[in-house]
């Protein structure tokens, strides 16, 4: 299955839209353990990148995805916007000027994203934070792919772990971000950066079903 930059717009477009339905539950998780603003944060991002997206429709994948980047960096504040806009801005360079994408490719990308959110924040897995449910997306939609199977199946299994990942941010101990302020008291609460990470994940997902016809 080819992706191609109408699918990348699309998804763009489906999570400007999930993002603002859930934007209060996001901004629920977030009150428990950070200052109730994830949701509202990332709603305001998403909204002023769906106004951008017209001036990037007939442009490569590249530059689409670096146009979010930048947009969600300067609009999103907080901890994540900064994360998601690299996040956004690697995969972006990681691709370059292309207008089709295999699973390659986009594993390759979400490995960027990954790495600059890591560089960028320097967490690691098991600190509570979109991380945990990132890395795991990401390393089975690798095991997928090397297994053989298509894009779709492979990206089924990438949310299945992207959402195992989300699951297991619960009991973690916050050690970065908002939440470790909160030390212990970060114990027993679903992590709203990684539930974010999650919405993103199933979108990709609807897309490529979409696109498949599934
Ligand atoms: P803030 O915490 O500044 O209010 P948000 O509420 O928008 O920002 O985002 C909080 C989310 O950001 C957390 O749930 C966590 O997933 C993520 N996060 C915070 N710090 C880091 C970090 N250093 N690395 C990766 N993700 C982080
Ligand atoms: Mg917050």
């Amino acid at each position: 299955m080819q992706i191609t930059a109408e699918h990348v717009i699309q998804f763009i477009e489906l999570v400007a839209a999930r993002v603002k339905e859930e934007r209060d539950f996001l901004t629920r998780l977030d009150s428990a353990i950070g200052d109730a603003d994830h949701g509202v944060n990332l709603d305001r991002g998403f909204s002023t990148v769906l106004t951008k997206l017209p001036s990037v429709a007939d442009k490569d994948i590249g530059s689409i995805l670096k146009t979010v980047g930048t947009t969600l960096v300067s609009t999103v504040g907080g901890a994540s916007g900064p994360l998601y806009g690299t996040a956004f801005l690697r995969a972006g360079m990681s691709i370059g000027e292309r207008f089709e994408l295999n699973a390659s490719d986009v594993l390759a990308a979400l490995n960027a994203a990954l790495e600059g959110i890591q560089a960028r924040g320097k967490a690691t897995r098991g600190e509570k934070t979109m991380i945990d449910a990132i890395a795991p997306a990401v390393e089975a939609l690798r095991a997928a792919i090397d297994a053989g199977d298509g894009y779709l199946d492979a990206l089924r299994k990438t949310v299945a772990a992207c959402e195992q990942g989300v699951q297991d941010t619960i009991p973690m101990l916050a050690t970065k971000g908002r939440a470790s302020y909160l030390g212990e008291r970060s114990i027993g609460h679903q992590d709203p950066g990684a539930t974010s990470a999650l919405l993103m994940a199933r979108a990709m997902l609807a897309v490529a079903e979409g696109a498949a016809g599934a």
